[in-house]
């Protein structure tokens, strides 16, 4: 069973007004704001559990085989890093020691061919990405055969149709290294920049010259990059409403295609690198929030569209094109424009979604290496999802990508009565809509400007998981 694809019988002729600008409410945002998921999958990924094996992975792709075959998307995982940052929640592992990284991808490979033999025949990849950790910790050489190796095994589609992109550490790249990995078959960059301010880059031990980011900036538009984004972080120690004015309009200066600004979640009993950083540094939640109404405001009258989540990006980048025609997909990566794919993740802990299920790879490097030494794939934990997931799966899509959703398409895509199902849904997003975040009219269900900053409220409402009365898990704040 895989997802439905949403009809649109009642279409509107025209989309919702992108254009316009998403509406900062600090009253509403202070009161609704809470901890929440960030819905990159449904179920998230605390929902997955051991009981999902490998051989459920085999089974799911023996599925996908009979249901026929559908372009895929890749996922490669590096988790080396050169340094700490100390703001870091991710899953890295920190080494000047590049032996270990040598190792790492022998391993890779082997995954890969792994794979890619049983997507045999159904191997065509429309999509890739390079994670981390930090892609680039890799040398130009070690990416050259890793890239290789990947073509040999898989089967890219031109240049032109596939979205093939990389994060990149402007620490760890010379301007030719950006050259080299267009050559190499990257079309979109994604640069870690977090804050322009030397104050900022001290103390989260991340420093890195304002004139070298713009260099690679430069460089990946030179080099034919289609798309350059580049990552923010607000709430960051040091940081003010003035240093984050100053960052902002140099980044809008640099005119990258897209955007990201991410909330620092401060959380250092969970991630140790963050205990080194002060609580008397840290910025008072109501300096966060004018951080982000600066933000949205310069980056909206400088013309960038708020696709949701974080994300801006200039009104004519595939993403925006994307979300007004309702093609916006959103997956492990953040938001997509390629929807209909599976994705086969490799590497230490990454997360694939394969058919109706997601699955989970070993999360330290000894279980990734002996699963593969014992000829396996490395999947230890995952999800096959039901009818009643799937079908909140798309709503929550629909919701975090178009901001809309057309009751009577999901009522043909699956065989409920949307009203009966969800009654005890929609009497809370009355609630929601009294506080005007959202809109509900005749067919359609819609996140009004003022409710977009507050999306993962909304689609909150529609996670079954959040029902149960278990603890609530290590989720940052919504907004
Ligand atoms: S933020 Fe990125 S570069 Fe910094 S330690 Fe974490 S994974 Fe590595």
């Amino acid at each position: 069973m895989h997802q439905q694809q949403l009809s649109t019988p009642a279409a509107r002729t025209t989309p919702l007004a992108f254009h316009s600008k998403v509406e900062f409410d600090a009253e509403v945002i202070q009161r609704l704001s809470k901890n929440g998921p960030r819905y990159t999958s449904y179920p998230t990924a605390d929902r997955f559990d051991d009981s999902f094996t490998y051989r459920d992975y085999l089974h799911a792709v023996a599925s996908v085989r009979t249901r026929g075959a559908r372009p895929l998307s890749l996922y490669l995982h590096i988790p080396f890093c050169d340094t700490v940052c100390y703001y870091c929640a991710c899953n890295k592992i920190v080494t000047k020691n590049r032996e270990k990284a040598a190792t790492y991808l022998g391993y890779l490979n082997r995954e890969i061919t792994m794979q890619a033999g049983l997507f045999a025949g159904m191997n065509e990849v429309e999509q890739l990405h390079f994670g981390g950790g930090t892609p680039t910790y890799l040398s130009d050489e070690q990416m050259g055969e890793l890239m290789a190796h990947l073509r040999r095994n898989f089967k890219f589609a031109p240049d032109e149709v596939g979205e093939y992109s990389i994060e990149v550490d402007p620490r760890t790249v010379s301007t030719e290294r950006v050259h080299s990995l267009r050559r190499q078959g990257f079309n979109r960059i994604s640069l870690g920049v977090q804050d322009f301010d030397l104050d900022v880059q001290k103390a989260v031990n991340r420093v890195q010259p304002e004139a070298e980011t713009r260099a690679i900036i430069e460089a990946a538009r030179d080099a034919g990059f289609r798309s350059v984004s580049v990552d923010l972080i607000y709430g960051l120690p040091k940081q003010s409403l003035e240093s984050m004015a100053v960052t902002i309009e140099k980044v809008i200066d640099a005119s990258p295609d897209r955007i990201s600004i991410y909330h620092y979640a401060h959380l250092p009993h969970v991630f140790k690198p963050q205990r080194r950083i002060p609580e008397a540094d840290m910025p008072s939640s109501n300096e966060k929030l004018a951080m982000l109404a600066l933000c949205i405001e310069r980056l909206t009258d400088a013309g960038y569209v708020y696709i949701g989540m974080d994300h801006f990006a200039k009104p004519d980048d595939d993403l925006a094109v994307a979300q007004r025609q309702g093609r916006l997909h959103r997956n492990f990566q953040g938001y997509s424009t390629h929807a209909d794919t599976d994705l086969i993740s490799c590497g230490v802990s990454a997360i694939g979604a394969v058919g109706a299920t997601y699955s989970q790879n070993a999360k330290t490097l000894e279980a990734y290496y002996e699963a593969l030494d014992n000829n396996e794939l490395p999947v230890v934990r995952g999800i096959a999802l039901g009818m009643d997931d799937l079908l909140r799966r798309t709503v929550i899509q629909k919701l975090m990508c178009q901001f809309e959703l057309s009751v009577s398409a999901i009522e043909l895509a699956f065989p409920i009565a949307f009203g009966q199902y969800f009654a005890a849904e929609l009497a809370v997003l009355r609630h929601l809509e009294r506080d005007g975040l959202v809109s509900i009219e005749g067919d359609w269900i819609s996140v009004t400007m003022r409710g977009r900053l507050l999306i993962r409220n909304v689609c909150m409402v529609f996670d079954r998981y959040l029902a149960a009365p278990t603890a609530m898990p290590r989720y940052s704040r919504t907004v």
